[in-house]
């Protein structure tokens, strides 16, 4: 594989703790994570318990884990652009074997002490995981459609409703969950905290998806479930403004790790092409097998600069609907060309890129849903033409 050195790496200008935190993260990926990929495979992506502690305490080792927490909880207060250059290395591995490194989603920031010393610390520390439940069967790509309520009782809340596809939701021990608050006549999107312990919360559902990953993506209903008066993050009617927030980052990073992807892909599928000679020359002589991966390097290089200047102007504080808007440029670009990319190699690979050893293969199964799931690529697509409309050409553009 190649090396990056501080002389040819992107940002220019990227300071010592930054080359230090990427350095750090591609020998994490390089000697544990990448390692593991066909043993995850092969075990439908549940490593067994030791192996998940190891990487649990390798990633701790490495300053990997809570990335853009405050360190007042075990986060590592890292910028933006130093996040991204994190997420991009995972990206490069498969299986989501990073998913074992301790964090938690970014709405714990606007959570009260109480709750962040309660759910926040622990996750940090790898003792618990969260999950983010907003989907509901009627509410997907049109969120405002959610059913799910709740009313004020006398010891807080009570919530009914159902939520689906809701990630790591099967090992979890909290559950982030945006209800519509009903309260004098009005209906207030609101993200309640709740133990998944607590009565009335039962999986209906933990179907199987296309990707080997560690954790399921179950359907889990709430039956007057009653959570306390502060368990809620951002205040009432505070659920919609967070939820942006969310997305920004979570489409932010779905870009830096496929730019990751990308960059392993054609890493290991160039090499093949150079290696292997059918019909009397290297196969990566035919145009046919050489010229989709050019073009793949081209959305690669394209794609990696869009996510950092997006994640630049994050860090200078720049408009947050702006960034919004454009993070949903760099999702969109980035995840369909990463999926481009998988099926060429899986092409270039031959019967080989359809083996499950492959790391083609896998991606290929890996990247669809970055395609889906924080919005599908519809979605962006409206998000960023009301950004062209609303925030105009020019700022979208530059
Ligand atoms: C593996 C996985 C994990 C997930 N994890 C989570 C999670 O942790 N928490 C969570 O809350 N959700 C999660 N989701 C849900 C995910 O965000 C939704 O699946 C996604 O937003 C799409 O919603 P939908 O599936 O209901 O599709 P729909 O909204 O029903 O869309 C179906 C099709 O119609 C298109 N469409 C819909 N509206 C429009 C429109 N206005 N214009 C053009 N086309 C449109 C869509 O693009 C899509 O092609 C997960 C999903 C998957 C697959």
């Amino acid at each position: 594989m190649s090396q990056t050195t501080a002389e040819h790496s992107r940002p220019a200008g990227l300071d010592e703790r930054a080359i230090g935190i990427q350095r750090s993260a591609r020998e994490f990926v390089e000697g544990v994570l990448i390692p593991l990929e066909e043993e995850a495979e092969r075990l439908h992506g549940r490593l067994p318990e030791e192996t998940v502690q190891r990487v649990k305490s390798e990633a701790s080792a490495a300053g990997l884990t809570g990335g853009l927490h405050s360190s007042k909880y075990g986060g590592q207060e890292w910028s933006t652009v130093e996040w991204f250059l994190v997420e991009e290395q995972l990206g490069r591995s498969t299986n989501a074997i990073s998913w074992h490194i301790p964090n938690a989603y970014n709405v714990w920031e606007h959570a009260s002490p109480e709750l962040a010393e309660r759910w926040l610390a622990p996750a940090l520390r790898g003792e618990i995981r969260d999950a983010y439940a907003v989907t509901e069967k009627d509410a997907g790509s049109d969120p405002s459609r959610i059913s799910t309520t709740a009313v004020r009782s006398e010891g807080g809340f009570v919530i009914n409703g159902e939520k689906w596809f809701v990630t790591s939701g099967d090992i979890a021990s909290v559950l982030i969950v945006m209800a519509n608050l009903i309260e004098d006549g009005e209906s207030k999107p609101t993200l309640f905290v709740v133990d998944k312990s607590l009565a009335g919360i039962e999986t209906v559902a933990d179907p199987a998806f296309t990707h080997s990953y560690p954790d399921g993506h179950p359907t889990i209903a709430f039956r007057n479930v009653e959570v306390g008066p502060g368990d809620l993050i951002g205040g009432i009617g505070g659920g919609d403004d967070l939820q942006r927030g969310w997305f920004s980052e979570e489409r932010l990073g779905i870009a830096a790790r496929g730019i990751g992807s990308m960059w392993r892909l054609l890493d290991e599928t160039v090499a093949w092409a150079i290696e292997r000679e059918q019909g009397g020359s290297r196969i990566l002589d035919y145009q046919g097998v050489s010229f989709p991966l050019a073009d793949s390097a081209a959305d690669a290089a394209a794609g990696r600069l869009l996510t950092i200047d997006i994640a630049e102007m994050i860090d200078k504080g720049s408009d947050a609907k702006l960034a919004h808007h454009k993070a949903s440029m760099a999702k969109l670009f980035v995840s369909e060309a990463a999926w481009r990319c998988a099926d060429r190699c899986v092409q270039v690979f031959g019967g080989r890129g359809y083996m499950r050893s492959n790391v083609a293969e896998r991606f290929l199964r890996e990247l669809r849903v970055d395609r889906i799931w924080e919005g599908t690529s519809e979605i962006q697509r409206l998000i960023i033409s009301r950004g062209l409309e609303r925030r105009g050409v020019e700022k979208m553009l530059h």
